[in-house]
């Protein structure tokens, strides 16, 4: 399933005023890996930037893919920048695997080309390129010890014993897994298998990290845990990571950069917050939980704001008009967290001010969430943090509420 329902998890990253907080991102200078194994020779430009010259360290150019009739990706083009951490995030069968398969070299394009820092990889195969992958299932060997598991790479590559040794040993423990050496894998839990399989992909010290679905197998806290060390290693190894999830959450709290796919296309290419507070689109939107649509037309401009006129006959403003002219279609949404909910009419009225019946009350531990149905007959979702709300009389089915948000808050998608 798809992490459509991002309402399960009370997950705010703005209040509902619209002052944007953006959070400045560090920009990653590849300083080279100490004793790298590379085999392809690397560019000399290790501080580039994927756009801003400097070869990116991967790139997809009109990259398609098809198995059967079916297209695994279309038209496909991205830019990866050296040293960054960047997911590719959608629903199940949106060509992520896909993508990686290409990068690696188990797959072949059918058209389009990949680059790896800057070259033509369409005749490197894949054991040369100088990329490892960690699955989703670990792939450990199960008759080897954690020793000879995370060894195994550098052993097939004739590495001197002690040098091995070495290596083993400062891998293990920067994934945190001194002493488990001897140990086989049916004597680990999901967790530090997955550190084991973490361990055997950073030993080989490539230049890119392929992370298909790494945490999908380990339950809700140990995956928290797990995205506080990724990015910890990542930061301390400078190793590019292409990391796969379908989960929102684990895609913003992580990346640089998120590329959100949708059947095999890139829907948008962005910074998290870029992404989770300006979706270009509707799937994006929905994607990133938002859960309330209207279908408008456009029926005026004012100097900062714009009017729509929703099919139902509800007037609802937004800080902007998405290009649109008057008279077009437009698709509006609001996030349920971005809606007040309060007893009596917000004075003065916001521009965006409604009045409807709560129809379902839910409660989600961090958050409660209401389903509110307005005299148009339209429902929307709105939801609040308990705490926030903790001082004001509990609303609950039958409830008549107010409903109010700013401007700024509609987003405006062409329909
Ligand atoms: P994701 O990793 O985003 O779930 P995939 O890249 O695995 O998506 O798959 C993209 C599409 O390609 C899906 O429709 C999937 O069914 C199809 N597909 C992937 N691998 C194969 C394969 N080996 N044979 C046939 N179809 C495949
Ligand atoms: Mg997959």
């Amino acid at each position: 399933m798809a992490a459509r329902g991002s309402g399960r998890r009370n997950f705010r990253l703005h209040s509902t005023e619209c002052a944007r907080v953006i959070i400045s991102r560090q920009s990653w200078t590849y300083t080279g890996l100490p004793e790298s194994v590379s085999t392809i020779p690397q560019s000399d430009e290790r501080a580039g930037d994927g756009e801003q010259g400097g070869n990116p360290i991967v790139e997809l150019r009109g990259v398609s893919k098809r198995y059967g009739e079916q297209f695994a990706l279309e038209d496909f083009s991205l830019q990866v920048r050296r040293g960054e951490f960047i997911t590719l995030l959608g629903p199940s069968g949106s060509g992520k695997t896909t993508i990686l398969r290409l990068v690696a070299g188990f797959e072949q394009p059918l058209a389009g080309q990949i680059f790896l820092s800057g070259r033509d990889a369409s005749d490197v195969p894949p054991y040369v390129r100088d990329v490892n992958t960690v699955f989703q299932h670990y792939a450990l060997f199960p008759h080897l010890d954690v020793f000879h598991n995370v060894a195994f790479g550098l052993e097939q590559m004739k590495q001197p014993r002690d040098e091995i040794r070495r290596r083993v040993k400062a891998i293990l423990e920067m994934v945190e897994l001194p002493g488990k050496e001897d140990r086989y894998p049916n004597q680990l839990s999901g967790g530090e298998k997955q550190r084991v399989a973490l361990a055997r992909a950073l030993v080989l010290e490539p230049a890119v990290l392929l992370l298909d679905e790494p945490l999908g197998a380990l339950d809700e806290k140990l995956r928290k845990q797990m995205h506080f060390e990724l990015k910890r290693l990542h930061e301390r190894l400078k190793i590019t990571f292409i990391f796969v999830t379908h989960d929102q959450e684990e895609a913003l709290v992580m990346s640089d950069r998120v590329a959100v796919l949708n059947r095999g296309r890139l829907e948008q290419l962005g910074t998290g917050e870029e992404i989770y507070e300006r979706p270009r689109t509707r799937f994006v939107a929905e994607f990133m939980g938002v859960e309330n649509f209207f279908e408008a037309t456009l029926a005026e401009h004012t100097a900062s704001e714009t009017r729509f006129e929703a099919r139902s006959g509800l007037r609802l403003w937004a800080g902007n008009s998405n290009g649109l002219a008057a008279g077009a279609a437009a698709t509006l949404a609001v996030r349920p967290e971005a809606i007040r909910v309060s007893l009596s009419a917000p004075v003065p009225a916001p521009p965006n001010a409604l009045a409807g019946e709560v129809v379902e009350a839910i409660y989600e531990g961090g958050s409660r969430r209401w389903v509110v149905e307005l005299a148009t007959g339209e429902r929307l979702i709105v939801r609040d943090a308990t705490s926030a709300n903790g001082g004001t009389p509990a609303i609950t089915r039958g409830t008549r509420v107010h409903l109010s948000w700013n401007s700024c808050q509609t987003l405006v998608f062409p329909p």
